[in-house]
């Protein structure tokens, strides 16, 4: 099995998001990691390699800085990777960066997560379905590949739906493809191997942006919050009123 992951490098969930004066997204002092969706693909891409032989390439449209992310997932067991080296500002470019770059390799499926913890735009992998021709299945907690085809679960509202698709594909997966206790950790011999395993760097070429960032702003910060006695509904209304000015 061919398998591309596609691996998006985000903030870690801890970070204090901050913009400049050019409303930028100002990534001083911000640790990166390996978006969460995608390190539950990642480990599903290692747990069929193991099953039935194969490739692991990693895919990420970044600059330098998400090369530690990029390593991370060549510890965990990804054999080679695929750094397009930009600072994508759309989904689009994203997307269709990563097709120019697939369309001539091969594949049987390609793993991305359901949405991206930075911008959770949802909208990469749907798009490089639409570019490459291929069949999506977004919000994957369940993958068997058999052959030709792949048999899928997907989450839906209040249930869950199984699929069968030919390959080659594209998943956005999700908690379900492993659990969390199955995410793999890199060990020292993984660490050392990852330095050795080729990381190639591609210079794109035609970058397209559909959409343009006009500003960014955070939301407003929490007003104190007024505690009310118990039972003292007049007080509270006079608060809704006069404070909040919400009734
Ligand atoms: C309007 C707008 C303006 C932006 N401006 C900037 C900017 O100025 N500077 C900046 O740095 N970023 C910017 N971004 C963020 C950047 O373009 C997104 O991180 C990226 O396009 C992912 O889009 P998404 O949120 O739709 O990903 P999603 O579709 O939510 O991601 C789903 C999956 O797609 C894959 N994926 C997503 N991104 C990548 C990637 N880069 N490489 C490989 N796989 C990936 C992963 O598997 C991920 O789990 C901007 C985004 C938007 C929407």
């Amino acid at each position: 099995m061919n398998i591309i992951v596609c691996i998006s490098s985000v903030p870690d969930t801890t970070s204090k998001i901050k913009f400049n004066e050019n409303s930028e997204f100002d990534t001083n002092g911000i640790q990166f990691i390996i978006n969460p969706y995608d390190e539950f693909g990642l480990t599903k891409a290692v747990k069929i390699k193991e099953c039935l032989g194969g490739t692991i390439t990693v895919v990420t449209v970044g600059d330098t800085a998400s090369e530690p992310v990029i390593r991370k997932a060549l510890a965990i067991g990804a054999d080679k990777a695929v750094r397009i080296n930009t600072n994508p500002k759309d989904s689009f470019e994203t997307a269709s960066l990563i097709s120019e770059h697939i369309k001539d390799i091969e594949y049987d499926i390609i793993i991305a997560g359901r949405e991206s913890i930075d911008y959770n735009g949802s909208a990469v992998p749907c798009m490089i379905a639409e570019i490459l021709d291929i069949p999506f299945i977004n919000a994957c907690i369940g993958l068997n590949l058999n052959d030709n085809t792949a048999d899928l679960v997907r989450e839906v509202d209040g249930g869950k739906e199984f699929i069968s698709s030919p390959l080659p594909l594209i998943i956005g997966g999700q908690k379900g493809l492993v659990e969390e206790s199955e995410l793999l950790i890199p060990n020292m011999r993984g660490i050392m191997q990852s330095r050795t395993k080729p990381l190639e760097i591609i210079e794109p070429e035609n970058i397209v942006n559909r959409v343009q960032s006009i500003s960014l702003e955070s939301p407003p910060e929490k007003k104190e919050c007024r505690l009310v006695e118990e039972g003292n509904v007049k007080e509270l209304i006079t608060l809704l009123q006069n404070e909040a000015k919400v009734i």
